[in-house]
């Protein structure tokens, strides 16, 4: 294989940093994930990065100024052309405007890439996943928040940068507090961190649980999806009380998304999405029907095919657009 046609690419979440590299036909030649740093600043997360990306070269029998170019998925708000993301909420001390491309690029010795973290694992479903067979798309990424990311006619939908927002999605006019400061959000009832809020408040009501006592355990800060998947599975009755509010959230949420799209296939990811898998897109399927108006022609519901490392791998693809 021709050194040259190897791309990385790198998922940059809330909890963790996933980076690979990838050679002829989007095969993994190498992979090594980093936890977020919790404290800092970019230049922090940067530094994280890069060690990823060294790790994942390294697997790969390369080094990373070899690469033909990095991509990133990255939260928050990403300015394509510059590379600089700004508003990343779920990253330490990232209120303001960071030249990630820059910066990475410097240190790398490779060109880098910057888009939407959704989008670009959306874009990896459709090109290599489970939406490969289809032109229209809906990605549902349920993890730390819930994302989306959209193609229709066979193309990514980004609206003016803030389309497929799926998690503030309203499933409840007035209900529980999100995350973004709003009510009501599909993400307020599904995402990781809002159900770890609210078990946390029930516990300090009275109730009870094994969750905490589970991350206590594996030595864990926070409720990961192996945590609430253990949980579940020992019948725990506040995990599978606020488990069963999210797939009824999910459900009502991708509904109304559907309502308006009508795509052809619903590809569910992300961390709590991939490890519960295609039983629990089953369940939200059965939560979503009742609410879908085209209830008779459904769309096709899977599973994200490349897994854990669909974002890193999504954001690979960003070299080679622009090759
Ligand atoms: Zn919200």
């Amino acid at each position: 294989m021709a050194v040259n046609s190897a791309r990385g690419g790198i998922d940059l979440g809330g909890t963790k940093i996933e980076a690979v590299v990838v050679g002829r036909g989007s095969k993994v030649l190498g992979a090594a994930r980093r936890p977020t740093p919790v404290e800092g600043g970019p230049e922090d997360v940067a530094a994280q990065m890069i060690g990823a990306v060294n790790e994942a070269a390294g697997q790969a029998g390369l080094e990373p100024a070899a690469l033909r170019g990095v991509g990133i998925g990255s939260p928050g708000s990403v300015d394509p052309e510059t590379g600089a993301v700004s508003s990343a909420r779920n990253l330490p001390g990232w209120e303001g405007s960071f030249p990630l491309a820059e910066v990475m690029s410097a240190k790398l010795g490779t060109p880098v890439h910057v888009g939407n973290d959704v989008q670009v694992a959306t874009d990896g479903e459709f090109a290599l996943g489970a939406g490969k067979p289809y032109s229209s798309l809906l990605g549902v990424f349920w993890g730390t928040g819930v994302g989306g990311g959209i193609i229709l006619g066979g193309k990514p939908w980004l609206g003016r940068g803030s389309a497929a927002e799926i998690g503030h999605v309203v499933v409840k006019n007035g209900g529980r507090r999100c995350t973004c400061g709003r009510r009501g959000c599909m993400e307020a009832y599904a995402g990781r961190l809002a159900m770890e809020l609210r078990a946390r408040k029930l516990v300090k009501e009275g109730r009870h649980t094994d969750l905490f006592k589970l991350m206590e355990e594996r030595g864990r800060t926070r409720l990961t999806s192996g945590i609430w998947e253990r949980a579940l599975d020992h019948g725990d009755e506040l995990a599978s009380e606020l488990i069963d509010e999210a797939v009824d959230a999910l459900g009502a949420g991708i509904a109304s998304a559907l309502n308006l799209l009508d795509v052809e296939a619903v590809v569910i990811g992300g961390g709590l999405g991939v490890r519960f898998g295609q039983a629990m897109v089953d369940r939200i399927e059965r939560a979503m029907m009742p609410h879908l108006f085209n209830d008779a022609h459904p769309p096709a519901m899977h599973v994200a095919a490349l897994g854990d490392l669909g974002g890193a791998i999504g954001a690979s693809l960003l070299t080679k657009k622009v090759d």
